[in-house]
């Protein structure tokens, strides 16, 4: 049986099969329930009223008493547009109209008082305020308080008079009938700690508020259910796959001792050696480790997936390194290739461009045990791929990966999976990573190897690149090298690709006597192959690519990063850019292009970084700005779905519900107390609804 909440929104008051068809495909509305959550994103104060003498050109909006003198219709057929002149004693403006004109004329009689409300716009002297709200006096006093919910709509739903005023009149029809439908859904004993209001009052409040006050508590709820539930689910999975998967346990050193005292090129950072024991602290447990390795590029990540592989090679299984890319997959292979050889340990290679022959032969010996370590792409995935035993799989930049993928690994072991490493060069804001990773224990490298010099981070307008080019040209006399980077976007990839031809041509006619290497995604691999090893091997001075050099390439020699057109780059990608210098002993420069107009969103990008070169505290600023809609790899793995809660602003309520969450589990793993059956009944509903979340499960 249905229940209230599943109920079709057609047969609501006042919406109907069309609406309903309307609200469906413009907001996603299908239900009751969707349709109570969905939740207004601003407020507008609706208590102060101003007078038209009073009104400036950067006023939001402006809300006035007053009467509509007269109407007048201007123009013909498209260009027609009806203009209401208004008046209230201090001064006049215009009310404008393009679509509607007879609805308004209709609804709207000259000489009437009203009041309207609108974002005004200067004309010459005068002020003229397009598709105002108007209401009479009459109706406008009838509504309570004086904040007025705004909610998210379409131009479509607009053009048909399908308003935020519309979504209120659904949204107290709808709070009407729901309210003997209602259950609490947060224990009582949080709802007193926090002094929230219960939840049928604080979705009133949110659809109505009262107050200012009253409105943050009822946020804060319903923002704090979200995320308690979010986290409920994430720490129960960990908890299930703590109990339920047994681990391999890998405790023989001796071959890990062995590199440790007679290979390692350099000393461990702390932080390295930390985190070596909180893996080796999982992998001799009997339990299945999920862990994150967060550590700002060039912290040196790969040392440590060599040494925990070392320790699993120690126990007989086998080790997989998963990277996005060939090249990066690459570039592990012939790092690790340095290790191995020293240590007699067998190291291959599969990537999608690996040849058939070989493949065979690989694949046999992966399954014989005769690989100990298997680097790849995600050919890793495909089914031919099995292995004698697999203990240890790596997932190196994470973000690029869906969470699916991450499973499928696991299952590469039938009997018991594999302990599962993923590593992040994208330092991802506690919050999100509380989130996206919540199932996961969280390793991190918050430390440097030690004797690099912090990376000179410049912003530079376009008109500067003389100067840039001299620049480069006194790094390349010194034994340096440079990479230039240009966007490409996908959606304007012609004319990217363009700017980076055109970028390769004049930084040719720039340097007529160096080699200079181009790199971008729609070179064939061994193109690609050739140019980076030319680059490596330092037969060419400046490379100049697209993002593909974005993650893990590591050419120490390079010295300078220019990035062009860095105002089109996001924080953190500009961030990794960066991250691809300062590797070598010599001071390192990163030198980024703009033009001279900036939006003040872009301008705050280039000052963050100029700012500084730590990666967490990046990754937060770029949460802020941009919302965790939008960063990279949140939407793909279809974690996060939240109507309310906004991980950039909401931290501190994610900290409270999810030590809420722990809390519970605790005291009552299973939810078994009578106390506690409505917060399971309700876990299980959310489950149901929640497609997304059959994805990790
Ligand atoms: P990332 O964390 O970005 O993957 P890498 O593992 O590629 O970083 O390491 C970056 C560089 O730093 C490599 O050249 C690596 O050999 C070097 N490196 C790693 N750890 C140390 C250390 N403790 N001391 C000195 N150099 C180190
Ligand atoms: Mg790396």
């Amino acid at each position: 049986m249905k229940s209230f909440f599943e109920t079709s929104v057609e047969f609501l008051k006042g919406v109907g099969p069309q609406r309903a068809l309307l609200l469906q495909k413009e907001l996603r509305i299908f239900t009751f329930g969707d349709l109570i959550q969905h939740y207004p994103f601003r407020y507008e104060d609706r208590t102060s009223f101003y007078h038209v003498n009073e009104v400036r050109e950067d006023m939001p909006f402006i809300q006035i008493r007053g009467t509509i003198t007269r109407f007048e219709t201007i123009g013909t057929q498209y260009k027609k547009r009806l203009v209401g002149h208004f008046t209230d004693g201090t001064g006049s403006l215009e009310l404008v109209w393009f679509q509607g004109i007879n609805w308004v004329l209709q609804k709207i009689k000259p000489g009437v008082p009203c009041v309207i409300f609108g974002k005004p716009a200067r004309y010459g002297k005068a002020f003229s305020v397009a598709h105002p709200e108007v209401e009479t006096e009459a109706t406008a006093q009838d509504k309570h308080g004086g904040l007025r919910a705004v909610y998210p709509l379409t131009e479509k739903l607009r053009g048909r008079h399908l308003d935020s005023k519309f979504i209120s009149r659904l949204q107290q029809e709808i709070l009407r009938a729901a309210k003997p439908h209602i259950r609490e859904t947060l224990p009582a004993n949080l709802i007193r700690q926090f002094s929230f209001p219960a939840k049928y009052e604080a979705l009133v409040q949110v659809h109505f508020p009262e107050r200012q006050d009253v409105l943050a508590l009822a946020q804060q709820r319903l923002k704090f259910e979200e995320l308690f539930y979010l986290q409920l689910r994430l720490l129960k999975m960990k908890l299930v796959r703590y109990e339920k998967f047994k681990g391999q346990e890998f405790k023989d050193t001796a071959i890990l001792t062995e590199f440790y005292n007679h290979h390692l090129p350099f000393q461990l950072t702390d932080a390295q050696k930390r985190v070596i024991r909180e893996i080796y602290n999982d992998m001799k447990s009997g339990r299945q480790m999920n862990r994150l390795l967060q550590g700002d590029v060039g912290s040196g990540k790969t040392i440590v997936a060599f040494i925990c592989m070392l320790l699993v090679i120690g126990g007989k299984a086998q080790a997989a390194l998963m990277a996005p890319t060939e090249i990066l997959a690459q570039q592990h292979y012939k790092n690790l290739k340095k290790y191995t050889d020293a240590t007699g340990l067998s190291i291959a290679i599969l990537t999608g461009s690996t040849k058939k022959s070989i493949r065979k032969t690989l694949h046999e010996d992966l399954l014989s045990g005769k690989i100990n370590i298997l680097i790849g792409t995600h050919a890793l995935l495909e089914e031919e791929v099995k292995f004698n035993k697999l203990g240890l799989a790596i997932i190196d930049e994470q973000h690029r990966f869906g969470v699916a993928q991450r499973s499928k690994l696991w299952q590469k072991n039938d009997s018991i999976y594999p302990h599962v490493l993923v590593m992040t060069a994208t330092p991802i804001p506690r919050t999100l990573a509380m989130t996206m990773y919540g199932d996961l224990d969280i390793s991190a490298i918050d430390e440097m190897p030690k004797g690099r010099k912090p990376i000179r981070t410049t912003h530079q307008f376009d008109s500067h690149r003389l100067q840039v080019n001299a620049f480069l040209r006194s790094q390349i006399d010194a034994g340096r090298q440079v990479y230039i980077v240009y966007p490409l976007i996908e959606e304007s990839e012609k004319l990217d690709l363009k700017h980076l031809m055109d970028g390769y041509e004049s930084i040719s006619r720039a340097f007529p006597d160096l080699a200079i290497s181009i790199l971008h995604g729609q070179m064939k691999t061994e193109a690609k192959e050739y140019e980076m090893n030319r680059f490596i091997k330092g037969e060419t001075k400046i490379m100049v690519a697209t993002t593909v050099i974005e993650v893990g390439v590591d050419v120490p020699n390079a010295s300078v990063m220019v990035i062009e057109s860095a105002e089109r780059f996001g924080l953190s990608q500009l961030h990794q850019l960066r991250g691809r210098v300062g590797r070598g002993a010599e001071q390192s420069y990163c030198i980024l292009l703009t033009s001279f107009k900036l939006s003040t969103e872009a301008r705050l990008r280039m000052n963050t970084l100029v700012r500084t070169n730590n990666g967490f505290e990046i990754a937060e600023t770029d949460l802020e700005l941009r919302g965790h809609g939008d960063l990279m790899g949140t939407q793909q793995s279809g974690l996060i779905d939240l109507l309310i809660a906004d991980l950039g602003k909401d931290g501190k309520i994610l900290q409270q519900a999810r030590e809420a969450a722990g809390t519970l589990l605790k005291e009552d793993p299973d939810l078994k107390k009578t106390e506690n059956l409505p917060i399971k009944a309700h876990l299980q509903a959310l489950r149901k609804t929640t497609v997304n979340w059959a994805k990790i499960s």
